[in-house]
């Protein structure tokens, strides 16, 4: 059978070890523990190129995420196993980065397809410490799932249905907030957000995550139309690029325009008013 890897026990423990003999790396950096966003793609270009640049927006929008909220960042475009390509190729690149970064306290992982549209959001971390104790029901079953070759999500779950003694304490699956928001229905709404409500929700109100499932723009066969798909997606990207943006006293023209237009004057007192702005207050 297969295996990711030789089998390590007691990596708790050893951890500690390491943490205690190297602390040149610390797991928190003022009281916060260090996360690591791993995200990627094919190793190829896109079949279709436009897919490309979509690629190009997603991990501008993820470096702008990170950078406002000290988070570290890796982009992988390798398969590092062979058995395990396409969308498996997460899971021994999860793998790796555990073991060579024992000073990270959470590896996170994100879906090229997937864009933060909630800049000042910040997942509630230290609910999922006491995982153990409070676990959450799980509500998602294959019910429904359409034929296509085996995938990694389809795996997980399977697992927790199959042997829920073994993996269902280990597991906390996450639904008070947009983890995950899937963009049918979201994409179409983001005016009535600007409207009604700010970032730092990251809920129905304001989704954290808007993730394209389905959509498939680097090439391959989508569930969605191509056009929709894009257009979509550069209104996402905007939407999320504007509160960036507004740091600096910009704002996209329109939710689909790659232009940009002043949103306030300039000032000659540029420090008194910084905070005001700031994404992260
Ligand atoms: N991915 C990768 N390398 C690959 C193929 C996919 O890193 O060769 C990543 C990419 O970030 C993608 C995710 O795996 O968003 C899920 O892959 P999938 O093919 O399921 O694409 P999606 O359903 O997200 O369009
Ligand atoms: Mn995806």
């Amino acid at each position: 059978s297969y295996t990711l890897g030789p089998k390590i026990s007691n990596w708790d423990g050893s951890r500690q070890r390491w943490l205690r003999e190297n602390r040149g790396f610390p797991n928190y950096i003022d009281g916060k523990p260090r996360i690591l966003l791993v995200t990627g793609s094919q190793p190829s270009p896109c079949s279709n190129p436009i897919g490309d640049h979509y690629l190009l927006k997603s991990i501008k929008n993820k470096i702008d995420y990170c950078r406002l909220h000290n988070i570290e960042i890796v982009y992988n475009l390798a398969h590092l196993d062979h058995e395990l390509s396409g969308y498996w190729s997460k899971l021994p690149l999860i793998r790796r980065l555990m073991l060579s970064h024992p000073e990270m306290e959470w590896i996170w992982w994100m879906d090229s397809d997937a864009f933060f549209t909630d800049m000042r959001f910040e997942i509630p971390i230290s609910k999922y410490n006491s995982v153990r104790d409070e676990v959450k029901i799980l509500t998602a079953n294959l019910k429904g799932r359409p034929l296509f070759e085996a995938d990694d999500q389809s795996a997980l779950i399977y697992l927790l249905i199959s042997r829920k003694d073994e993996w269902m304490d280990k597991v906390f699956l996450e639904n008070s907030y947009y983890l995950h928001g899937f963009w049918v229905g979201l994409v179409d709404r983001y005016e009535e957000y600007i409207e009604q409500y700010s970032p730092g929700f990251g809920d129905e109100r304001w989704p954290f995550v808007t993730h394209f499932v389905g959509c498939k723009p680097c090439g391959g066969y989508g569930d969605y139309s191509f056009e929709r798909c894009l257009k979509s997606m550069e209104r996402a990207f905007n939407f999320a690029d504007n509160q960036v943006l507004k740091l600096y006293g910009f704002g996209h023209r329109g939710l689909l325009s790659p232009n940009v237009k002043r949103i306030r004057n300039d000032t000659s007192r540029p420090l008194e008013i910084r905070d005001e702005f700031n994404v992260r207050t």
